[in-house]
């Protein structure tokens, strides 16, 4: 604390990010990164465009990828915002669509930026209970809101709901932005992005951290009608031009460009999970169903943070979320097949 701080930033609690320790030959199962590098062709074109150009500013609008972005997805690229992350994307989200007179609704065990973001502009916000089994009722948001987020499949649970219950969410709230974060929709649900084109009120929101091996580059956008991306255009040019440096861009046009990479690492991750929700079964644990490049895993026995602790002296990195109703569980997530076997073999140890 400062004398020197503003009265914003006294009131602020700042999202903590899963740990990027320095320990040698350590497993990395607790951000969710994708355990593949992108596509060779997304690493040359990010050192074609670092030989050339970087004197200039990018193109800040960035619209040879928002056009991309746009054929991928079958809409146009007026209909496509990119941003430095997605985070950022939703931070933009937050001011710019979801501060309203009635509170945001979003799920209690949700992505722990949500109530940041809240903070962070002011919003008044309030929880909706994940039921007993930890899904998500579409019926428990009919109550008076000015605006619902929530991902699909979410996180941390992993847990995908069908388009049908979000074409339910967005026809009964016609009147309230309804935002889908769909950071891990790759992994094994089903994207909405099809349904802006009759819902004026859906905000679709991607990342290339995840599926696309890109969590290094800081890329994300969202799909929505003309309305909402231009509420998100007048937040971004009110705060930074060039969000998105010019490696990013290509970067990105090179990751979508390549689909047999894109497809042949995400298929992978879907058979390692299954391997892994088969084998911590086996040992006790109650294995949540993903469709994400996760699971979220509580043992019957052991407390989750003890698990943790033990699989981090054997140099296993998985995420504890010390919150109610998932204190005992970990998220882990989905490695190479190298990776899940070294999990599996520091959990034998432990239990
Ligand atoms: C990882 C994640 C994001 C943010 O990803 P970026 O790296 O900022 O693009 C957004 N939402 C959820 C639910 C996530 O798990």
């Amino acid at each position: 604390m400062s004398k020197f701080w503003s009265r914003v930033v006294h009131d602020l609690q700042p999202y903590v990010p899963g740990e990027q320790p320095r320990i040698a030959d350590l497993v990395k199962l607790n951000t969710n990164e994708n355990p593949f590098g992108p596509s060779p062709k997304v690493l040359a074109a990010i050192r074609a465009a670092a030989e050339d150009g970087l004197r200039l500013y990018p193109d800040p609008s960035a619209l040879d990828l928002r056009q991309t972005i746009a054929r991928h997805y079958g809409v146009s690229a007026e209909e496509v915002f990119v941003g430095n992350g997605s985070d950022e994307v939703l931070a933009h989200t937050f001011q710019a669509l979801l501060k309203h007179d009635l509170p945001l609704l979003y799920p209690d065990i949700s992505y722990s930026f949500y109530p940041t973001y809240s903070r962070l502009y002011g919003i008044t916000a309030e929880t909706v209970p994940l039921d007993a089994d930890y899904s998500i009722s579409i019926a428990d948001y009919d109550r008076p809101c000015g605006a619902i987020i929530l991902p699909n499949p979410n996180a941390p649970t992993g847990m995908a709901l069908p388009l049908s219950a979000i074409e339910t969410l967005l026809r009964n709230h016609p009147g309230q932005p309804v935002v889908i974060d769909e950071a891990y929709v790759d992994f094994g649900a089903e994207s909405a992005v099809p349904l802006t084109k009759t819902y004026p009120n859906l905000l679709v929101v991607q990342t290339f951290s995840k599926s696309r091996s890109l969590a290094g580059l800081r890329v994300g956008f969202a799909i929505g009608q003309r309305p909402l991306i231009d509420a998100l255009e007048r937040v971004k040019d009110s705060f930074n031009s060039y969000p998105l440096d010019r490696l990013a861009q290509l970067g990105a046009i090179a990751a979508i460009e390549d689909e047999d990479w894109f497809e042949t690492c995400r298929t992978q991750i879907i058979t390692n999970r299954q391997m892994v929700t088969q084998a911590l079964g086996e040992r006790g644990f109650d294995v949540l169903p993903s469709a994400a490049n996760f699971v979220f895993a509580r043992h019957a026995a052991k407390s989750g943070a003890e698990i943790a602790a033990g699989l981090r002296e054997k140099a296993v990195l998985v995420r504890h979320f010390n919150k109610p109703r998932i204190s005992d569980h970990l998220r882990i997530t989905i490695g190479t097949a190298e990776e899940c076997e070294r999990l599996i073999a520091a959990l034998d140890a432990i239990l």
